[in-house]
């Protein structure tokens, strides 16, 4: 299947061959032909499975048949995500996908002076990426009006609710026309996703994609056990291995992060933190600092590096294991993407070792365990 099959004009099949896209993911060539359709969509799929691209397509297709060029763009595609960096990151894939066509976006996230934002949206946007709590405030300071959105797409529906946006979500989404069309996207589906989803669709088709290998499959697993206290050493230990080319570290709690961090810059080792602590501006430079290789350690809370698409991490380390064994595997799927191999160290303390044969249960394996470490 190529991206012509799937009836994809030729704008955005010039702008994916530029991205270097060779074929579409299952879910593009699940999702597109349906949404060019018209209809309501309810797909279930990770980051990582290509599903930005299999609505942010379609959408600029079904803008750009239209042919209608307004003078200032009326907002007629609204898309809510659950946290700022991943709105960032969509906004950038309609930057992306739709640099041979003119249509205008933004992103409106909260963190930051509403200034830039209102400004963009005040010259008229056709396209507007949200996260919920900015979007409704400047809708109550009348800046922002829903009644000429048209598509509507609720990107990580489980995220949203496991965030606590419920509220904030039918609040936006009452404000919307009933006419429109609306795609849903969610990970995982539960009775709240399900709740939800029934308020939002009509007449859906279910779009299903599973994770073509699981992480648990194609990254290599190791386990250090090692006292609570030991731990930073045993981090600064394994990091002097140059094969660690840079590492996502999780912590369980944002001070964890930053004490993780100060230690590591102490002893030469550039690295930064991403919690709900930081500011917008400070989480964003450590995010694309990272990204640009430039520091080699990025040390995360479980919310905060949700829905971040960074590409070729070569290890992820759990320098604390997580209470749920599912986020055991959101964690290590960070590393080895897209067929890249990598790997996953877990620190394991005497306390957390009912959490560790939570997670080989889960995974239906015992993760190897490394013996020969100086914090044995
Ligand atoms: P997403 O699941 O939307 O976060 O996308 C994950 C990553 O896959 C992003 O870095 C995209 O740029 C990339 N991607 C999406 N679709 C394709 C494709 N058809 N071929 C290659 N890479 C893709």
């Amino acid at each position: 299947m190529t991206f012509s099959n799937l009836r994809l004009i030729s704008p955005l099949t010039e702008a994916l061959s530029k991205l270097g896209y060779k074929q579409p993911t299952p879910i593009q060539n699940q999702a597109i032909p349906y949404i060019l359709e018209g209809k309501d969509i309810f797909g279930c799929a990770q980051t990582g499975t290509g599903k930005t691209a299999a609505f942010a397509l379609p959408i600029l297709q079904l803008l750009e048949e239209r042919k209608e060029y307004e003078r200032v763009p009326v907002t007629k595609v609204l898309v809510l995500a659950p946290t700022r960096e991943l709105a960032q990151q969509i906004n950038e894939s309609f930057s992306a996908y739709g640099v041979n066509l003119n249509f205008k976006h933004t992103t409106i996230f909260g963190g930051v002076s509403q200034h830039s934002q209102t400004q963009a949206v005040r010259r008229g946007v056709d396209i507007l990426v949200a996260t919920p709590g900015r979007l409704l405030d400047l809708i109550d300071q009348k800046i922002i009006k829903l009644d000429t959105i048209e598509y509507f797409i609720l990107d990580e529906a489980d995220r949203m609710l496991d965030m606590g946006f419920i509220h904030d979500i039918q609040k936006i989404i009452r404000l919307l026309p009933q006419r429109r069309q609306t795609a849903f996207f969610s990970a995982t589906v539960s009775p709240e996703v399900m709740k939800l989803a029934n308020t939002l669709l009509n007449k859906p088709v279910s779009v299903n994609v599973v994770p073509t290998a699981s992480p648990t499959a194609t990254v290599d697993q190791m386990v250090y056990y090692v006292n609570k206290e030991n731990k930073r050493s045993l981090l600064r230990h394994v990091l002097n291995d140059s094969r660690i080319e840079n590492a996502l570290v999780f912590t369980r709690t944002k001070r964890g992060a930053d004490v993780v961090v100060k230690e590591l810059n102490r002893n030469g080792i550039t690295a930064s933190a991403i919690h709900g602590n930081k500011s917008q501006p400070a989480r964003e430079r450590a995010l694309s600092e990272f990204k640009k290789r430039n520091i080699r350690v990025l040390v995360a809370t479980d919310i905060a590096s949700r829905g971040i698409d960074i590409e070729r991490i070569s290890h992820v380390i759990n320098f604390e294991i997580p209470e749920v064994a599912e986020t055991y595997i959101h964690r290590i799927g960070r590393t080895a993407r897209a067929g890249a191999t990598g790997t996953a160290l877990s620190f394991c303390s005497n306390e957390e070792r009912t959490y560790l044969k939570d997670i080989n249960k889960l995974i239906r394996k015992n993760i190897e365990v490394v013996s020969t470490h100086p914090f044995a």
